[in-house]
C-alpha cells in the first residue's frame, strides 16, 4: 500500500459500494457486529476529513434475487425481497456510523416512509453538502438489476469522482479466482472495456458498462485491511484500478458543478 492516510483527502465526494458480503464477516449469513463496526470505523476516519460520502449497500447476505428464482420463484419477486435485505443492511450501519458519531441519512429507493427517507438525487446531494453520509438502500428499485448497477448509477448522479468497490477478503481484480488458482495474477490497472472483454468476476456487465460509458473509475480494494479505505480516499494506490485511460492515471471524474449551485438556491431542500 502506498498513500500516507494521515494526508489530506484526494477526493471531495466518493461512492462506495457495501457488498452484503462484508456485512456477514465470519458468519455464514446475516450480520456480524464486529465486521460492521470495523467498516464504520472505516468511513468515520474518511468522513472526519471532510470527504463527501454515498453508500450503496448489498444484500447478498441475506438474499439474492437469482438464487430464488432457480428454486421457482417469480424473478420480479424474488428480486423486491432482495431490495429489502439491503435496506436491513442500511439500517444496521446507519446505526453503527450514528454510534461512531457521523451523521448518516438512510434513502431508499424503495419507499418506505416511516423507515428512511425516499431517494430524491437533490436530497442525497443536500445531505452530503451538510456533511452527513448518505446510505443508499434498496438498490436501484428495480428488479433484473444488482447493486453494483445501483452504485454506478449513483456515483454518476450524484457527482462521485471516483467510485470504491469494497470487496471483502480479495485486495484487486485477478484473471482467474485467487482463491481456486494458485497462478491468478492481480490486476494494478485494466481499462473497463478489457475487464468487459475478458468477463472478469469484478461487478456485473451492466454495471462496469455504466461506469464505462460515464468514464467513472472504479478502485477494487479488500476494505477490511485496517487504512486500505483511508489511503485511497488519500489518492494512494491500493488494489485494482479500473479506469477508462490506458495508462490507468485518470483516477477521478470532474465534479459536477451546476446541481449542487441550484440546490443552494432551493429553499425548500
Ligand atoms: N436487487 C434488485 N435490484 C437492484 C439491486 C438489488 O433486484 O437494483 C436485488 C437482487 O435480487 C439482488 C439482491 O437485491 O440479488 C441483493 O443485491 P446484490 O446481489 O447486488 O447484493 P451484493 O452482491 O452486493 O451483496
Amino acid at each position: 500500500m502506498d498513500g500516507d492516510p494521515n494526508r489530506a483527502a484526494r477526493y471531495g465526494r466518493v461512492l462506495l459500494k457495501l457488498s452484503g458480503e462484508s456485512f456477514k464477516g465470519k458468519q455464514p449469513f446475516g450480520i456480524d457486529d464486529q465486521a460492521v463496526e470495523f467498516l464504520a470505523s472505516q468511513i468515520r476516519r474518511v468522513h472526519d476529513w471532510g470527504v463527501g460520502i454515498g453508500i450503496v449497500v448489498g444484500g447478498g447476505n441475506f438474499w439474492r434475487g437469482a438464487e430464488f428464482e432457480k428454486h421457482g420463484m417469480d424473478r420480479a419477486n424474488a428480486d423486491h425481497a432482495g431490495m429489502l435485505a439491503t435496506v436491513m443492511n442500511s439500517l444496521v450501519l446507519q446505526d453503527w456510523l450514528e454510534r461512531e458519531g457521523v451523521p448518516v441519512r438512510t434513502l431508499t429507493a424503495i419507499p418506505m416512509q416511516t423507515v428512511a427517507e425516499p431517494y430524491i438525487l437533490r436530497r442525497a446531494i443536500r445531505h452530503i453538502e451538510r456533511g452527513r453520509v448518505v446510505i443508499c438502500a434498496a438498490g436501484t428499485g428495480n428488479p433484473y438489476m444488482s447493486t453494483d448497477t445501483a452504485a454506478s448509477l449513483r456515483a454518476a448522479e450524484m457527482g462521485a469522482e471516483v467510485m470504491m468497490l469494497a470487496k471483502n477478503a480479495v485486495d484487486g481484480v485477478y484473471d482467474a479466482d485467487p482463491n481456486l488458482d494458485p497462478d491468478a495474477t492481480k490486476f494494478e490497472h485494466i481499462t473497463h472495456q478489457r475487464a468487459l472483454q475478458l468477463r472478469l468476476q469484478v461487478m456485473d456487465s451492466t454495471a462496469l458498462s455504466l461506469a464505462m460509458d460515464n468514464g467513472m473509475p472504479i478502485m477494487v480494494f479488500d476494505i477490511f485491511v485496517d487504512g486500505n479505505l483511508a489511503a485511497l480516499v488519500s489518492g494512494g494506490r491500493v488494489g485494482t484500478r479500473i479506469t477508462s485511460d490506458e495508462d490507468g492515471e485518470q483516477i477521478s471524474m470532474p465534479r459536477a458543478t451546476n446541481l449542487p449551485l441550484a440546490l443552494e438556491q432551493d429553499p425548500r431542500l
